[in-house]
């Protein structure tokens, strides 16, 4: 920044993990290693070797002790990462060709390391798959240390961070993300990365605000620049004057003493103060969640998005596996009602250990994703409608079909629904005859020919991510676009009324489980257009709690016939704004 421009700053971001951090910039700019380059003398050389190879034992010690940190910290799943990374360092090929090169060339061992472990990088990120290319920064990151260690440096600059200071990056990988000490990074910005980046899963265990997607935010500061950050709304603001300071100040109080309040309702019914029982649901991506799901008191679960367990595995679990996980969800809610989705891999979530199943796509979100992908690999799928069915024996189960987009498909997943059913009775396994089958709807043709879904299933969830993202062409995973996603536009509204009463109209229970039902200021809009249901991450559960218990429904009625009349998005938001505050009473 140019020192003499003391105006503030304000710059967009994606919202990663929630907080407000004020300080100075440690502008992390993961700069080149400097590699020397020189000749060994010929009787040097068995000591060169002996040299790396102590290298690649301190760099195997350094991982171990990374992944016992992080498995501590988050948990076995987001340490799997570092099998990877444990496997590269063992890699014969790698160790074996650095060797050779450099009993041929005599140079030193840094820069035959380093040309080998470029090559191979090289080599996988050119590969037009997903997969593939996340090796090539396992083997980038592994490559880095390895180098560290023989140069005689610290692994990571962020390790070094001990001041308080607020991280702002280009990226940041999962080894320096696990190297942040919490007590001295106040906050973390990136330009690149989503909400499910690394950086942002650490940062969210870590209770640090943070913001991703700032695009080049890291060319327009300088180091010890001071910043703040509002993780709420996903919001930089650089150089930020007295008021904007005294504001936050504010705000960051009012959300601490709001935050507590919010946990005081956790025990309490979800009911309006005109005495309507309101179903609140949790959306889960894993078994061990079932204890959140129960922490915050929700009814069951709305939205079990499965994709999660074929994403961990890297491979495709079998339907033993799929069972199992299935069946620990559901005993351990039993008697609550679980929705099991099947699988919604593509677009974003690109299935590892099977390139060859999805492929390179242009445009993954319109592209082999979901359903689509399910009907063309019929035993596959077959498999997890079969676990889901087992599953259906040891309590509640609703099964649900992601991204119908018309009632051919809706047709086809249902006949293989039934061959599962004839296959296990074949097999004498037991499972629920009465299991609910519900479809997701979040493409626009399910939602405007709903009525011939409804003929076809027993409940509509409404998925407002995808919904929104194809109704107004906004690509969800792309930051620059990311402020024009706006669930408060007429045509959103219009849709979701037409959603909710074809239901009705087919005596179907609608419920809707995309991130605007965690949102707390759209609830009443979405209860007062008659959704039956709302599915969120369970953490979110107390903020919507609390505005239901503050509500009237013949309130939320009224506003929600008010906001369609509405055609500017901006005051149908200060109208659902309006009627959030007045009940809420943030001070
Ligand atoms: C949605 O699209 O709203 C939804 C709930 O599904 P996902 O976010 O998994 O695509
Ligand atoms: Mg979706």
């Amino acid at each position: 920044m140019d020192p003499n421009a003391q105006s503030e700053l304000v710059l967009p971001g994606i919202a990663a993990s929630k907080g407000i951090a004020y300080g100075q910039v440690f502008l992390y700019m993961q700069s080149e290693l400097e590699i020397p380059r020189y000749t060994v003398d010929p009787d040097k050389r068995p000591a060169e070797i002996a040299r790396f190879e102590q290298a690649l034992v301190v760099t195997r010690q350094q991982i171990s002790k990374i992944q016992a940190q992080v498995t501590k910290n988050l948990g076995e799943e987001e340490a799997l990462i570092f099998d990877a990374h444990q496997m590269v360092i063992e890699d014969q090929a790698l160790i074996g060709e650095t060797i050779r090169d450099f009993q041929k060339s005599g140079l030193n061992i840094e820069t035959c390391f380093n040309a080998v472990a470029e090559r191979y990088i090289r080599a996988f990120a050119e590969i037009d798959d997903e997969y593939l290319r996340e090796r090539a920064a396992d083997i980038k990151d592994v490559a880095k240390r390895v180098l560290h260690v023989l140069l005689g440096q610290a692994a990571s600059s962020l390790t070094e961070l001990v001041e308080q200071r607020i991280i702002v990056a280009h990226d940041i990988s999962p080894s320096e993300a696990a190297g942040i000490d919490r007590s001295a990074a106040l906050g973390i910005v990136t330009d690149a990365g989503s909400r499910t980046s690394h950086a942002v899963i650490v940062a969210r265990s870590m209770k640090i605000p943070a913001i991703v997607g700032t695009n080049d935010l890291t060319t327009k500061l300088q180091d010890g620049d001071w910043l703040l950050v509002d993780g709420y709304d996903g919001v930089v603001i650089v150089n930020p004057t007295e008021p904007t300071l005294l504001r936050y100040g504010r705000v960051e109080k009012a959300k601490k003493s709001f935050e507590s309040r919010l946990m005081a309702v956790n025990e309490l019914p979800a009911e309006t103060l005109d005495g309507v029982k309101v179903t609140l649901r949790a959306n889960i991506e894993k078994p061990d969640e079932v204890a959140l799901v129960k922490q915050y008191r929700a009814d069951g679960v709305g939205l079990y998005r499965t994709e999660f367990l074929f994403l961990s595995a890297g491979k495709m679990p079998t339907e033993e596996q799929q069972y199992a996980a299935y069946r620990e969800i559901v005993t351990g809610l039993a008697p609550a009602s679980v929705t099991i989705r099947t699988l919604d891999v593509g677009g974003d979530k690109p299935l590892p250990g099977d390139p060859h199943l999805i492929g390179p796509e242009a445009n993954p979100f319109l592209g082999f994703r979901a359903i689509r992908m399910c009907l063309e690999n019929p035993e596959m799928f077959k498999n997890q409608l079969r676990a889901v069915l087992r599953a259906s024996a040891h309590g509640t189960v609703e099964l649900m079909y992601p991204m119908i987009s018309g009632a051919e498909e809706l047709d086809r997943a249902n006949a293989l629904l039934a061959e599962a059913r004839t296959e296990l009775r074949q097999r004498n396994q037991p499972f629920d005859e009465k299991m609910r089958v519900g479809t997701m709807i979040e493409i626009p043709s399910a939602a405007l020919a709903g009525d011939l879904l409804a003929e076809r299933c027993d409940f509509f969830s409404i998925g407002t991510n995808d919904l929104i993202q194809y109704l107004l062409a906004i690509d969800r995973g792309n930051s620059r676009i990311a402020h024009l996603y706006d669930p408060s536009h007429p045509a959103v509204l219009r849709v979701l009324k037409q959603i909710v009463n074809t239901g009705h109209e087919h005596q179907l229970k609608v419920s809707v489980c995309g991130e605007m039902a965690g949102e707390a200021i759209y609830a009443p809009l979405l209860l007062g257009m008659g959704v039956d249901e709302l599915s969120m991450a369970p953490t979110l559960l107390p903020s919507v709690k609390f505005i239901i218990r503050a509500m009237k429904l013949s309130d939320a009625r009224l506003l929600a016939s008010e906001a369609l009349k509405q055609t500017d998005p901006k005051k149908t938001f200060a109208l659902i704004e309006a009627f959030y505050n007045e009940r809420i009473k943030v001070e």
